[in-house]
C-alpha cells in the first residue's frame, strides 16, 4: 500500500486522538527509521524516549527470543523465576526496598498514588477519604481519569469529567509555593523532576532539594514520576541525582521496557509499601517473565554500553550546538543530557518539524511552541552535529 493510502485508512478507522506527522514508518536500526518508500530518517523522538537504546537492539531481540520461547506470562497467582531477580535490580539501582511491577507508566502513576494514599490513612492517621496529593501545574503523568484529574491542560480534561478529588497544584518551580500547599491532610508531593510533555522545562536549581526537604520536616512523601526522565535520558541514572534528591518513591515505565514491551514499575521505601497486602492492587500482565527479563537487560544494556555517561557528554553537545545557532526564531534552549527542547518563536513549532522531516530528522512539536530533540542514548557525534546543521538550515527556511 501506498504511503497515502495508509494514512488514509487509519484516518478511516483509528480514532483522532493523535495528529502524526504525514510519515508512515516500516523499519527501525539503532538511531534510524525507514519509511515505506525505503527512505531514512534519524529519530530524534525514541517514542517519547522509551527508545533509550535504539531500535530493535539485537542482544534485546536475543532476549526477548529466549525468553519468549521458554515462558511469557504466567500472572501473580504465581511466581516466577525472572520477577525477583528483575526487582532486586531496580531495587539496588533506585536505592528503594520495594517495587510493584505493572506495565505503562500511567499504571505505576496510579499505583504510587494508592501507595501514598494508604500510608496517609494507616501511617499518618488521615481521616478516611480525606487523603490529599499535591502536584506541579503543567504536570504530565498520564492520561488515566484520575490522572488527568489533576492536569492543567484543559485538552487533556475537555468533557471527561467527572474527576477524582483528593489533588492539590502548586506552580513548579515557586519555591514557598509548598509550603503554602502542605495541610494535615496532605500524604504526598508527587511531581517529574523535570517536565517533559510540558516542554521540557527544568526547575530553578535548589526547588526540588527544597520541596524534598520541606516534605521531609512535614512526613509528606516525596515521589518523583521519572518514567520520562529516568534510565539516563538527563545524563544521571535518575533526574534526581542531579540535586541528590532523596525520594520516598520513584515511578519509572518507557525506556524499562527497551521500546519492545511495556514494563514499568513503582518503587518505594518499606514504610510506604507495607499498605500492599494481597488483594489490594494488581495488574494481569504486570511482571511476567517476558517483560521481567526485557527490563533485567534494559538495565544491563545501560551499564554496560555507557549510556549514561554518554548522555550526559554528548547531550552537551547537542545543547551547546543548538544554543550557540542564536537564531532570532529561536526563543530559549534547554535540557539536560541528551533531552534537549528548542522553544521557537513567531513559527510554528509544527511545520518546523514537517521541514525536519523532509530533511530526513523525526521529532514532534509540544503544543506548536517547542521542537524535541531526544535521541536513543546510543547515538553518535556525527549524528548530533549532523542533527544542529540540519536544523539551522530548516530555520533558514522559515526567515
Ligand atoms: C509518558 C509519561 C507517563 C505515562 O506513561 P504511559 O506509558 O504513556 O502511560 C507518565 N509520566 C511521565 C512523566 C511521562 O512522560
Amino acid at each position: 500500500m501506498t504511503t497515502s493510502s495508509l494514512i488514509a485508512l487509519e484516518n478511516r478507522y483509528s480514532a483522532h486522538n493523535y495528529d502524526p506527522l504525514p510519515v508512515v514508518l516500516a523499519k527501525g536500526k539503532g538511531v534510524w527509521l525507514w519509511d515505506t518508500d525505503g527512505k531514512r530518517y534519524l529519530d530524534m523522538m525514541s517514542a517519547y524516549s522509551a527508545v533509550s537504546l535504539g531500535h530493535s537492539h539485537p542482544r534485546l531481540l536475543a532476549v526477548l527470543n529466549e525468553q519468549a520461547q521458554r515462558l511469557c506470562v504466567t500472572s501473580r497467582a504465581f511466581h516466577n523465576e525472572v520477577l525477583p531477580v528483575f526487582l532486586e535490580q531496580l531495587c539496588t539501582l533506585t536505592g528503594m526496598d520495594k517495587a510493584l511491577p505493572m506495565n505503562t507508566g500511567v499504571e505505576a502513576v496510579e499505583t504510587a498514588i494508592k501507595a501514598a494514599r494508604r500510608f496517609g490513612y494507616e501511617k499518618k492517621g488521615i481521616p478516611l477519604d480525606k487523603a490529599e496529593i499535591i502536584v506541579a501545574s503543567n504536570n504530565f503523568h498520564g492520561r488515566t481519569v484520575t490522572v488527568i484529574s489533576f492536569s492543567s491542560e484543559p485538552d487533556y480534561k475537555q468533557g471527561f469529567g467527572p474527576f477524582t478529588p483528593g489533588f492539590v497544584t502548586i506552580p513548579f518551580g515557586k519555591t514557598d509555593a509548598l509550603s503554602k500547599a502542605i495541610t494535615p491532610y496532605t500524604c504526598a508531593v508527587i511531581i517529574e523532576p523535570m517536565q517533559g510533555e510540558a516542554g521540557i522545562c527544568l526547575p530553578p536549581a535548589g526547588w526540588l532539594k527544597a520541596c524534598q526537604r520541606y516534605c521531609e520536616r512535614h512526613n509528606v512523601l516525596f515521589i518523583l514520576d521519572e518514567v520520562q526522565t529516568g534510565l539516563g535520558r538527563t545524563g544521571k541514572w535518575f533526574a534526581g541525582e542531579h540535586e541528590n534528591i532523596k525520594a520516598d518513591g520513584i515511578i519509572l515505565g518507557k525506556a524499562l521496557g527497551g521500546g519492545i514491551l511495556p514494563v514499568s514499575a513503582f518503587l518505594g521505601k518499606s514504610a510506604l509499601m507495607a499498605g500492599f497486602t494481597p488483594g489490594s492492587h494488581g495488574s494481569t500482565f504486570g511482571g511476567n517473565p517476558l517483560a521481567s527479563r526485557m527490563g533485567l537487560e534494559v538495565l544491563t544494556l545501560l551499564k554496560e554500553e555507557d549510556c549514561i555517561a554518554q548522555s550526559a557528554s554528548l547531550g552537551k553537545v547537542l545543547l551547546e550546538g543548538l544554543q550557540s545557532l542564536k537564531h532570532p526564531l529561536i526563543k530559549e534552549v534547554r535540557g539536560k543530557g541528551l533531552w534537549v527542547g528548542v522553544e521557537l518563536v513567531g513559527v510554528s513549532a509544527r511545520l518546523v518539524c514537517e521541514k525536519l522531516m523532509e530533511k530526513g530528522i523525526l521529532t514532534k512539536d509540544v503544543y506548536d511552541r517547542v521542537i524535541r530533540f531526544a535521541p536513543p542514548l546510543i547515538i553518535e557525534r556525527d549524528c548530533i552535529d549532523w542533527t544542529i546543521e540540519q536544523f539551522a538550515q530548516t530555520l533558514k527556511l522559515f526567515e
